[in-house]
């Protein structure tokens, strides 16, 4: 048994592989197979980073790897989406939500529960959020009833909300569903605003594309 255990990935051996195993696949063993086909259901993994990952795991103490399996277990388990906003909780409600000191007059709408972590890490913003759940996408058959419009106009018909920024991603399908709730939302009487575009921090115009450049400069403020 412990014969079988963890060998060490060696890089030297590994590149090797798998250049020569593009066809059939060099991996050996039904488990590994498995656990590479289980990582490259993961976004941004493709094969090489599945079989890195899980040659990883074969290095890992038994417990190790058992608390990683648990933890996607738990999270299964006990994760759900708050009723109000679709952010992830474990809770009927998230903390967000719930937190009276935060400015109930302003709504962030964003694309996925993900994002949400993104922008409370900048602790600048102080409303709260609604996360639809997915963006709109006439190609792949995603219309507005398939995302969390419905309960995002209930909030805001409720009233006490006098601004919605539209935090959705600067893609094809984030500017659809920007403008589709822009006009959905703009009859209620509500302010509607749309997150700005611009050049990454640190970052240098001369590696910019030219549609950031040009959002960058529809985008500016005085000073
Ligand atoms: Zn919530």
């Amino acid at each position: 048994m412990r014969e079988q255990e963890a060998p060490t990935p060696e890089p030297g051996r590994g590149r090797k592989r798998e250049k020569a195993g593009d066809q059939d696949g060099k991996i050996s063993g039904k488990a590994l197979g498995r656990m590479v086909e289980a990582f490259m259901r993961f976004p941004g993994i493709g094969r090489k980073s599945a079989e890195r990952l899980a040659f990883a795991v074969l290095g890992m103490p038994k417990d190790e790897a058992a608390g990683i399996a648990q933890a996607i277990v738990d999270l299964k388990n006990s994760s759900r989406y708050c009723t109000e906003c679709n952010n992830i909780t474990e809770d009927e409600i998230c903390g967000i939500c719930r937190d009276e000191k935060r400015d109930r007059s302003l709504v962030c709408v964003v694309e996925e529960p993900s994002n949400i972590l993104v922008l409370e890490k900048t602790g600048t913003f102080r409303g709260r959020y609604h996360a639809l759940l997915g963006a709109l996408s006439p190609l792949d058959g995603i219309g507005p009833e398939d995302l969390k419009i419905e309960g995002l106009m209930a909030r805001l018909r409720t009233g006490g909300v006098k601004e919605v920024i539209i935090a959705t991603n600067p893609t094809v399908k984030g500017e659809t569903t920007a403008l589709y709730l822009s006009r959905l939302i703009k009859p209620l009487g509500i302010t509607v605003s749309r997150i700005a575009y611009g050049l990454p921090v640190g970052g240098d115009i001369e590696y910019a594309d030219e549609n950031t450049v040009q959002r960058a400069l529809q985008g500016r403020r005085e000073m």
